[in-house]
C-alpha cells in the first residue's frame, strides 16, 4: 500500500509433534538442544513439538502452501531429537504442521523508517526469531517514533544495510 518492496521471503518450516513419553520429565519451558539443533517443548498436556533450529530454503506462496510435514521431515526431527532423549525413539507420532517464516537475506529483521514516506517504519522481516524480543524492540521503536530518548540503537536493523553488516549465524553456527 506504502509502495515501498521489502527483500523478504516467505519460507515454510516443519514441526513435528509426538506423544510425551512417560519416563520424560521436560526440565523447564524448553529443551533448547544446540549441539543437535533441535528444540523440544510442552504442546498441551502429554504432547511435545519439536523442530530444527534455524531454517532452510523452502519457499512458499503464504496464501497457499503445504501445511503438512513429510515423513522424511518427521523422521529428520525424530532422529535428531533421539539423539538428546533416547525415551524419544518409541514415542508414537501424532503428525505436525508447518509454519512460514519471513526471512531477509541476511536473516536480520528490518526496523526503523523506510523509503522517502514520511512517517512509515517497519518492523518485520524477524525471520523466524522475532518472538522474544518483540517486547524490548516494540518498547524502543515506539521511544524513536515519538522522538524520545532510547537506550538501545536499532539502526543496525535499518534498511537498506551497511555494508559491514554481517549475517546471522547459520543453522551450524554452535559447532563453529
Ligand atoms: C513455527 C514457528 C516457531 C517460532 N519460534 C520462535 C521462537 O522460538 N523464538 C522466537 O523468537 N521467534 C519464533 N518464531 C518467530 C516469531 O513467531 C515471529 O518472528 C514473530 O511472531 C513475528 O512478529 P510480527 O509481529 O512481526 O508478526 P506476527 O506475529 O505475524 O503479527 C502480525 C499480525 O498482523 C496481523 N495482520 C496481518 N495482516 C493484517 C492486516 N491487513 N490488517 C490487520 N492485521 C493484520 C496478523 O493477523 C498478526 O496478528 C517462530 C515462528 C514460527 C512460525
Amino acid at each position: 500500500m506504502a509502495g515501498v518492496t521489502l527483500p523478504i521471503e516467505i519460507h515454510r518450516v516443519p514441526t513435528a509433534l509426538y506423544r510425551k513419553p512417560e519416563s520424560l520429565r521436560v526440565p523447564g519451558p524448553i529443551l533448547s538442544d544446540g549441539i543437535n539443533q533441535i528444540y523440544l517443548r510442552d504442546a498441551g498436556e502429554g504432547y511435545l513439538r519439536a523442530a530444527r533450529f534455524g531454517w532452510t530454503a523452502d519457499r512458499v506462496d503464504p496464501d497457499s502452501y503445504d501445511e503438512t510435514v513429510s515423513r522424511a521431515q518427521h523422521d529428520d526431527v525424530r532422529r535428531l531429537v533421539e539423539q538428546r532423549v533416547p525415551a524419544m525413539r518409541r514415542t508414537p507420532s501424532v503428525g505436525g504442521f508447518s509454519a512460514i517464516y519471513d526471512m531477509t537475506p541476511d536473516g536480520h529483521p528490518i526496523v526503523g523508517p523506510v523509503g522517502d514516506i514520511d512517517g512509515f517504519w517497519c518492523d518485520c522481516g524477524w525471520s523466524g526469531n522475532g518472538f522474544a524480543s518483540a517486547p524490548a524492540v516494540g518498547a524502543h521503536i515506539a521511544a524513536a517514533i515519538t522522538c524520545k530518548t532510547s537506550e538501545v540503537d536499532l539502526s543496525p536493523f535499518a534498511w537498506p544495510r551497511s555494508a559491514d553488516a554481517t549475517p546471522r549465524p547459520d543453522v551450524s553456527w554452535v559447532r563453529r
